[in-house]
Parts: structure tokens; sequence; C-alpha cells
């Protein structure tokens, strides 16, 4: 009889790590045996996960990153590579959604959405991107919205980075018969984003609609899955909604 070898877990970078989805993906998947680094601006949060998830026999380790600078998420990709030898997969879930209506003229917020949101994962995966060519393989997991999907009042820019980042992991996909593209599109799902409204009205009608809330481990299952597939499927969308979203 022969025995199939035990897979060796896959090396995953995971940003936004530090709170919400970020961090349930990262407890899911190294709980699945992948070894996970953990990227965030709040490294006291993310060195406190790592260790926990070490503590727990799993295999982790933390950096500092933020992803509106291509210099530190080249970094931070770098970093995975010399710890674990390799980058398979990024999941590129940071993110702000600062809701307000287009009346107020919040700028600075449009852009700093602009900034994660989007260029944030644009940055992810040009550093990425010339690693798992020269691998001649990987796996880049976006992580939208249902607002990818459909516009709400006072979610215009926040679904403008949204649909944005579908169509670039859509042309992405296109042109790689290398690597996998994965867009996960979550509905609402309890973490502290609501908590970066600064209108208070919005804050506080986004904090009643989060009653329904899933919890942010549905999607970590829903990368997970995406991940586990043979190397020749690729788990192109995945939209997870509390069954109570309308
Ligand atoms: P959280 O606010 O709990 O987590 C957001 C994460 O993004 C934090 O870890 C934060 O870390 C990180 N982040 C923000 N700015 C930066 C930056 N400049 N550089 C690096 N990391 C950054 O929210 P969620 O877990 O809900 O959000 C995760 C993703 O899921 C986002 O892309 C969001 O748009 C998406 N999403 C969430 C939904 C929901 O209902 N919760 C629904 C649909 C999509 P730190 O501040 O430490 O840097």
């Amino acid at each position: 009889m022969t025995v199939s070898p035990v897979p060796v877990g896959k090396v995953v970078l995971i940003t936004g790590a530090s709170s919400g989805i970020g961090e349930a993906t990262a407890r899911r998947l190294a709980a699945s045996g992948h070894r996970v680094l953990l990227g965030a601006r709040r490294t006291d949060r993310i060195a406190a996960l790592a260790e926990d998830i070490r503590g727990g026999g799993g295999t982790a380790d933390h950096r500092a990153l933020d992803v509106t600078s291509l210099d530190s998420v080249r970094a931070f990709a770098r970093a995975a590579h010399d710890t674990f030898g390799a980058v398979d997969v990024l999941v590129n879930n940071a993110g702000v959604m600062p809701l307000s209506p287009l009346d107020r003229l919040k700028v600075d917020e449009w852009n700093r959405m602009i900034d994660v949101n989007l260029r944030g994962v644009l940055h992810g995966i040009a550093a990425v991107l010339p690693l798992m060519r020269a691998q001649g393989s990987g796996h880049i997991v976006n992580i939208a919205s249902v607002s990818g999907h459909r516009v709400d009042p006072t979610a215009s820019v926040y679904s403008a980075t949204k649909f944005a980042v579908r169509a670039l992991s859509e042309g992405l996909r296109q042109e790689s018969r290398d690597l996998r593209v994965t867009v996960v599109s979550p509905g609402l799902t309890r973490s502290e984003l609501a908590e970066g409204i600064s209108d208070t009205a919005v804050r506080a009608a986004t904090r009643d609609l989060m009653d329904i809330a899933m919890p942010a481990a549905a999607i970590g299952a829903a990368i997970d899955y995406a991940i586990a597939q043979p190397a020749e499927v690729d788990v192109s969308e995945i939209v997870v909604r509390p069954t109570a979203q309308g």
C-alpha cells in the first residue's frame, strides 16, 4: 500500500491581519496547516496573534505593514520569502470603509479608500507577481465586497474601490495561466470596519445593520476552501452573505 505524503502547508501572506476578517483568516489557515505571515500597522496586535497561533502549534510570523506604501508591501513579501522560502498565497485583505454621502465632500476619506482598498491591492500584486511568476505558481486572493456588486447611498467611493478590485482581479486571472486568482466578496461581517466611519449618523446606521452580521470566521473558511483546491482548479469568485441579509 502506498501512503500519500502529508502535504506541506502553503506560505500565506495576509494583509490587514490585526482584526476582523484578516485575523479570523489567519487563525483558520494556520489551523489548516498553512504557514502564515501577518501584516498590519498595529504590530502589537499581530505580534500577539502570531504568538497565539504558535502557542496552538501553528506556524506564524508577523511584520509591520502599510499597504499604501509599495516599499512596505515589497518588504513584506521579501520577509515571507526569507522566512519561509516561498510566497504561495497572498490574501489582499486590508481595507477601510469611511462611508458618507458624496455631498459631505470628505475627499481625504475618499482618497484613503482608494489608497488602501485599491492601491493597496495593486501594491500587493506588484510585490508578489515577480516571485510567483519565477516559481511558476501562486494564488492571489483579493477581498472585495458585496459592495463590489451593488451600489448603495453613502457607499459610492467604497463601492468604486471594490468594483475596481473585481475588475483588476478578472484581468489578472485572464493574463495568468500559472497563477490562481480568487475574489472573495463578503456581505455584512463582524469586524472593526464600521468604527472608521466619521459621519456619526452613518456609523450608527451601519452598526444597526451589523446586528445580522456573520462571524469573520465564515470568510476565513471560504478562503481556506479556495486555497485547498487542486492547482488546476481556480475558484474565481465567492460571495458569502449572512442568510438574513437582503
Ligand atoms: P477591520 O477594520 O476589522 O480590519 C481591517 C484591517 O485592515 C485591519 O487589520 C487594519 O489593520 C488593516 N488596514 C487598514 N489600513 C491599512 C494599511 N494602510 N496598511 C495595512 N493594513 C491596513 O475590517 P474587516 O475585517 O471587516 O475588513 C477586511 C476586509 O474585508 C476589507 O477589505 C473590507 O473592505 C472587507 N469587507 C468587510 C465587510 C464587513 O462587513 N466587515 C464586508 C465586505 C468586505 P491596521 O489598522 O492595524 O493597519
